[in-house]
């Protein structure tokens, strides 16, 4: 039997169902899944992603679809009781895309298919409404001549704004049926003119260039990039849904709106969208007219409101999820045409979430993969300061929230060229798919028109980017690149904040507060903490960043780097001094300058973090970043130290280093100058021991960086020890502590059994790791790289996500070497990837026992490890994990007393 391409759904006759995405799309499955429980669905049929995948590989389609695409029309004849292309009653069908993942805006839909002259006419006079009839037919020739035939809609736009001009009217709906029809014929006049061909009068051809352009929309780069910045394979493909047609745009007893059913920005649970009378299928989401709240249908078509309510309450209970509807009323009738999984704002996921939980439709570990670990990062971030004195330009629709400063840009090519280097906020009359790129390069957008469903306010939600939408006071000059709101005018470059919060536009650059974390956030973390296996701490410096990081919920200081202690005020010329100086005794000098202010961060930090872990990652600094630079510099600095600036300078030449990324760093400072060594254990055990004094707990865990031998970590570890055994017989006192190291050069990895024997414990620098095993230097890499991910050369960029293939394998190999010789070896990660969900999930598989990454990503990795654990088939654990503190000092005594 000849494989199955087309799926009928509706009319009693229904062949899909919600389990079956991949394969008919989220569309095409949800129409479907409708239809099978009783939700009113127009009828119509699926054509299969497979048949995509086939399409796009061959160029040609397989055998037997046209024969099945046939049959789904004949099927669609009988139930309709209307034919394709003809008589009194003619059929016209939608044709949609929809991919496994909805994907908003991506891929284009074309409304009325099956009209022509003839057609057109029988529907005028079946209907009785002649201007309805030519409404619809000249939609489609835009709407097909703009996906299908590549003429831009903006050139109908202009037709039709010419043809309401002539007469005199404001809104579409004053057009009579003779103008409509006159329109149409314009609309295809235009299309000759600039396609060379007449508008393809047979329904048929009319259908199958449809269905070619849906397939090959999967191939735009404004779908390749949406799929790329969502991580969405490219070989996935699309279905194409082709439903008959049911009209909104009949009178005023018809319609069509979107509604969410719960509010997708705060989550609150409440039918939120929107509507238009007599209107048809994209004049909502595009933002067109002004559309009424959902609220307002109850009023104009209040039998259908009631089904609608209906409706969404079934589809919700049935998904156990807030679903994203689109609807149709054709004379008082109502029709769904769409249910997807809600897109939300990560204030929202999580709200739903634990209600959802308190609601009893689903669990708390359902709660906590409802939510993605990257969209905490909108919580995380600032707010405008409530307290700050603002010049609000206007109020409008606040659609996706957080706050977004910079400079205006109209236009989005210059979005996407400047905003990765300079902050700039896009103000667009409205948006469309083509403006995706500068999108994700500004940091907040800004429309004129549209509501909280236009393409604008889905996208940024998408993005987790502010959003200010329908700002109609907004007075719009692209050409002469600036806007008026009331009588201030802001210029192309001009600053603005937007709050999209509150739908606020504030004139200048606004100082902004950190968020409050909310109950629901709390709950939520209190779930998924509760889920997780891996230990989540924090890459902290300064006891202020520690303090911000356990309140988030960091369990214990994963990197401390001490060379950013350096960077303040004069400490920076004791460092200069001490890696300058000429003998022994001038270093020990300089050394003993430094002493008591890392004894104090100690102290600051160990207090801050109290009973739990903190790890001291020994100097490692890449020498340039502390030597003089030009003689300026140099002369300064010979002035503060009393010498002579010629022999400085000769000095600073000596280290000068052709590749110091690769030079005298890490530990190989130590090796050269163990005085520095000396003084960092002695300012660590002095601080540990005061503060325990004072009646802190400590645990210090101390890290020699850029470990490529055993020996290396043998001779440093020596002095540790040393020196601990020398501050504890001084002080009278004792402090449990570890000495272990990094695994951040591919030698490391490789011999980590050997490196295991003097270390209690390893915590892999997964950013030099990249950058040593790629050979690529992790400062140049971002001049090429993005052209290796949009190429395909890389799935992503592996200093943001780890390469799982190369470094992952290191990562894995070094773990197994390690634990072969402790098999309790504790083992965790510090370089950037310890914030990265994906890279957090592989950690977990790989057995690490924590990731530790910058204080505002420490939530997004608690979640990010919860959804490994739940993901993890071979999970087994369900009870309650101890409080944070006291599992550390456990696994820190355990070790200890190993
Ligand atoms: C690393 O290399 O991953 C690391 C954490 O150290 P740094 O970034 O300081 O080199
Ligand atoms: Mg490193």
């Amino acid at each position: 039997m000849a494989e199955r391409y087309v799926y009928f759904f509706g009319a009693g006759q229904t062949e899909g169902s919600k389990d079956m995405k991949e394969l008919l799309g989220g569309k095409g499955a949800g129409l479907a899944e409708m239809a099978r429980i009783g939700v009113p669905v127009p009828p119509g049929f699926t054509i299969t992603t497979e048949v995509c995948r086939l399409y796009l590989r061959a160029g040609t389609y397989p055998d037997g679809l046209r024969e099945q695409v046939q049959s789904a029309l004949e099927r669609l004849e009988t139930a309709t009781r209307k034919t394709f292309g003809g008589g009194a009653s003619p059929l016209l069908v939608s044709v949609r895309s929809g991919a496994a993942f909805s994907m908003p805006g991506m891929m284009d839909t074309i409304l009325n298919l099956g009209l022509n002259d003839t057609t057109a006419e029988a529907m005028a006079a079946e209907s009785g409404d002649a201007r309805f009839a030519f409404d619809s037919y000249r939609r489609f020739v835009q709407m097909y001549a703009d996906v299908v035939l590549g003429v831009h809609a903006d050139q109908f736009e202009r037709l039709l704004e010419g043809r309401k001009h002539a007469r005199g009217v404001r809104e579409d709906t004053e057009l009579s049926a003779n103008d409509l029809r006159e329109l149409t014929a314009e609309f295809k006049a235009l299309v000759r003119e600039k396609t060379g061909k007449d508008f393809p009068e047979d329904p048929q051809d009319q259908l199958w260039g449809a269905i070619h352009a849906v397939f090959n929309s999967w191939q735009t780069p404004r779908a390749r990039a949406y799929r790329r910045i969502n991580n969405i394979s490219d070989d996935l493909g699309t279905a194409v849904s082709v439903c008959s047609m049911v009209f909104g745009n009949m009178g005023d007893d018809s319609g069509t709106g979107v509604a969410f059913t719960r509010d997708p920005s705060t989550g609150e649970k409440r039918l939120y969208g929107e509507f238009l009378v007599n209107a048809q299928g994209e004049d909502v989401v595009a933002g067109i007219r002004d559309p009424l709240h959902i609220d307002g249908m109850a009023q104009a078509l209040p039998g259908a409101y009631e089904e609608f309510l209906e409706a969404a309450r079934l589809l919700e209970d049935h998904y156990r999820d807030a679903q994203d509807l689109e609807f149709t009323v054709e004379k008082g009738h109502l029709y769904l045409l769409q249910t997807r999984s809600a897109k939300r704002t990560g204030r929202a996921a999580i709200r739903m979430a634990v209600e959802m939980v308190d609601e009893g439709l689903i669990t708390p570990e359902e709660a906590v993969l409802r939510v993605e670990p990257d969209q905490l990062d909108q919580l995380l971030h600032p707010m405008v300061d409530p307290d700050a004195n603002v010049h609000v330009l206007t109020t409008a629709l606040p659609a996706s929230p957080g706050a977004a400063s910079g400079q205006v840009v109209f236009n989005p090519d210059e979005a996407a060229e400047r905003g990765p280097h300079e902050p700039v906020v896009l103000v667009r009359r409205e948006t469309s798919p083509e403006d995706f790129h500068g999108m994700v390069a500004a940091q907040g957008i800004l429309t004129g028109r549209g509501g909280m469903t236009s393409h604008a306010a889905v996208v940024a939600r998408g993005m987790g980017k502010c959003c200010v939408a329908g700002a109609g006071e907004l007075v719009m000059d692209e050409g002469r690149r600036r806007f008026t709101v009331g009588d201030v005018t802001v210029h192309e470059g001009d600053w603005i904040t937007l709050d999209g919060s509150t739908g606020r536009v504030i004139l200048g650059k606004v100082p902004t507060v950190e968020p409050e974390p909310t109950d629901d956030f709390r709950r939520l973390m209190e779930w998924a903490d509760a889920a997780r296996t891996l230990r989540v701490r924090t890459n902290a410096d300064t006891p202020n960043d520690s303090a911000v990081a356990r309140r988030f919920g960091a369990e214990g200081i994963g990197l401390c780097r001490t060379e950013h202690m350096f960077f303040e005020g004069d400490r920076i010329d004791a460092v200069r001094e001490m890696i300058l100086a000429e003998h022994g005794a001038a270093r020990a000098i300089a050394v003993a300058k430094l002493l008591p202010m890392q004894r104090a961060d100690f102290e600051g930090i160990f207090r801050a973090m109290d009973g739990l872990p903190v790890t001291i990652r020994l100097l490692d600094p890449p020498l340039h970043e502390f030597l003089p630079h030009g003689m300026a510099e140099i002369k300064d600095l010979a002035r503060k130290l009393k010498q002579n600036p010629d022999k400085l300078r000769s000095r600073v030449e000596a280290h000068h280093e052709a590749n110091p990324m690769l030079g005298h760093r890490g530990c190989r400072l130590g090796i050269s100058y163990p005085d520095i060594t000396w003084m960092q254990a002695q300012a660590i055990f002095e601080a540990a021991v005061n503060v325990q004094k004072e009646g802190v707990r400590v645990c210090p865990e101390i890290m020699i960086p850029l470990v490529s031998t055993a020996e290396e970590l043998r001779r440093q570890r020596e002095i540790v020890d040393h020196v601990a055994e020398e501050i504890f017989y001084q002080c009278d006192a004792r402090v449990d502590y570890l000495v272990g190291t990094m695994i951040e050069l591919p030698r490391a990895a490789l011999t980590a059994d050997r490196i295991a024997a003097h270390a209690q414990f390893f915590s892999f620098g997964t950013n030099d790791l990249t950058q040593t095993t790629f050979g690529l230097s992790r400062d140049d890499a971002g001049r090429f790289l993005p052209s290796y991910v949009e190429g395909g050369i890389l799935p992503d960029d592996p200093f943001q996500t780890l390469d799982i293939d190369g470094v992952g394998h290191l990562v894995q190999t070094a773990t197994r070497l390690g634990r072969g010789v402790h098999a309790d070896l504790k083992v965790g990660v510090c370089g950037e990837h310890g914030g990265d969900p994906r890279s957090v999930e592989f950690f977990h598989n790989a057995g690490l026992n924590y990731v530790s990454c910058s204080p505002y990503r420490v939530p997004v990795a608690r979640l990010a490890a919860a959804h490994a654990a739940l993901k993890d088939p071979s999970r087994t654990r369900t009870s309650e994990p101890a409080p944070v503190s006291d599992r550390a000092l456990a696994e820190q005594e355990a070790v200890a007393a190993d």
